[in-house]
């Protein structure tokens, strides 16, 4: 009988990202850092765990993700704590606390982390996933809109999506929202006994979220309920004129979507979201859009803000079906060293090798034991490399090493204190 413990598994809806996938999140977070830098926006660091208030107050009590999905337990101190669902909130509660609304201006923040929502787990669906978000403090003018989603367009052309769709709409203020809810409950009133339990009881405690619906039965019921955009006030309706006629402008084509209401109860004015054909079922990997009241809701003074999470791990299978980013992780440099006597030249070499090399991110390996040249090169093969260094004994004696082009398979002898200089011209090349 064996006595080796049961292996322990990764938490349901939860997944480890191997080193095959981190390459190409990396080149997607470092393009979203150098655009967002291109626009001014800054990095926000704030804690995964929030106070359950957070979430109850800003997201509303009466969201999916209060009501079912949030990771909430008693600390032992008794406080209700909640690993955060989403990073807005937290956002808004670091500017007020901070009193950033002192400094005057505009802030724009962005930040990257992993969120949690006990949703039940699918494809593009995680209970512990990751977003990529920006917001913008401090104005409520049409033009940041538009130019925030000039930025995505770009990002996402930087990273190799070109196919996907802008949705976008206006929930209005909540003056005008207060109107258009009396129009929507009346209208439910006639139809919401022939839908879905859930949409019964959003019919009475929160009428927006009945747009939301996915229930399939219930869809030619909702397209038949009046839209939002047909009864917003004069202010509203001049917003939403201006930010589409920027996009217009900035040639960013949008399709309107007078369902768009999003799940969460800060939004205000402008809405959005982007889907891609190649997801399937959860096809919206980016959303967002104008919550001006929200600081106010968090107890701080009157500050609109615009902001977007974009849903990482769905970009990412969104980037991969499109093909958009190819990576190469192979080695550059493969030192290989046979006998006692060549540790310590073929040691100096790699270390030479990574310090010089830092700034183009050379990847250098070597063999860590004496090892014959043909298993050194098998090695150096398979972890892809360009080039092989190779340093015996023959090489010992005459000061020169032998540089080989593993594709091209043809080697040269260089001089042991030009490697350097002889490498980085080559793989400059390349
Ligand atoms: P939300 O914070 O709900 O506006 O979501 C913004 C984006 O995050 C969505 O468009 C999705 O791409 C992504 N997202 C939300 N929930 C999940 C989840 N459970 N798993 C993976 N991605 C998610």
């Amino acid at each position: 009988m064996s006595n080796r413990a049961e292996p322990i598994r990764s938490v349901k809806g939860t997944r480890d990202l191997l080193p095959g996938e981190t390459a190409l999140w990396q080149r997607v977070e470092d393009e979203a850092r150098r655009v967002f830098a291109a626009y001014n926006f800054r990095e926000i660091r704030t804690p995964i765990l929030e106070q359950t208030a957070l979430f109850a107050r800003s997201v509303g009590a009466d969201t999916d993700i209060v009501t079912k999905e949030m990771y909430t337990f008693q600390d032992r101190d008794n406080e209700s704590l909640t690993l955060r669902p989403e990073a807005t909130a937290s956002v808004v509660r670091a500017y007020i606390e901070h009193t950033l609304f002192n400094e005057g201006g505009i802030h724009k923040l962005y930040y990257l982390g992993p969120m949690f929502r006990r949703e039940r787990p699918q494809k593009g669906r995680y209970r512990q996933f990751y977003q990529i978000g920006a917001e913008v403090l401090g104005s409520d003018h049409p033009t940041i809109d538009a130019e925030f989603l000039e930025m995505l367009a770009l990002l996402l052309g930087r990273v190799g999506l070109t196919e996907y769709n802008l949705l976008l709409n206006s929930v209005g203020c909540p003056k005008c929202r207060a109107e258009y809810l009396k129009v929507l409950r009346h209208a439910l009133d006639k139809v919401k006994d022939k839908m879905c339990g859930d949409c019964q009881r959003r019919a009475v405690t929160n009428p927006l979220r009945v747009l939301d619906c996915k229930v399939e039965a219930d869809q030619p019921i909702i397209e038949k309920l009046p839209h939002i955009l047909d009864h917003l006030c004069p202010e509203c309706r001049q917003h939403f004129d201006c930010v589409t006629g920027e996009l217009q402008q900035r040639g960013i084509p949008y399709e309107i979507a007078p369902r768009l209401v999003r799940g969460l109860d800060y939004y205000t004015r402008t809405t959005f979201e982007m889907t891609s054909g190649v997801l399937g079922a959860q096809n919206a990997f980016l959303g967002g859009g104008r919550y001006d009241g929200l600081s106010e809701m968090l107890g701080g003074p009157p500050t609109p803000g615009f902001g977007v999470a974009i849903g990482e791990d769905r970009l990412l299978l969104a980037v991969e079906q499109a093909a958009g980013l190819k990576l190469d992780a192979a080695l550059d440099v493969f030192v290989a060293w046979m006998g006692d006597a060549a540790r310590d030249p073929a040691t100096q070499l790699v270390r030479t090798l990574r310090q010089q090399g830092l700034s183009a991110v050379w990847r250098i390996e070597s063999n860590y034991e004496p090892a014959k040249l043909k298993k050194s090169l098998g090695l150096a093969n398979k972890l892809g490399a360009r080039f092989a260094v190779i340093i015996g004994e023959g090489e010992l004696a005459t000061g020169r090493w032998q540089v080989k082009d593993m594709a091209a398979g043809q080697q040269e002898e260089v001089e042991a204190g030009r490697v350097l200089a002889y490498l980085r011209e080559k793989l400059q090349k390349g």
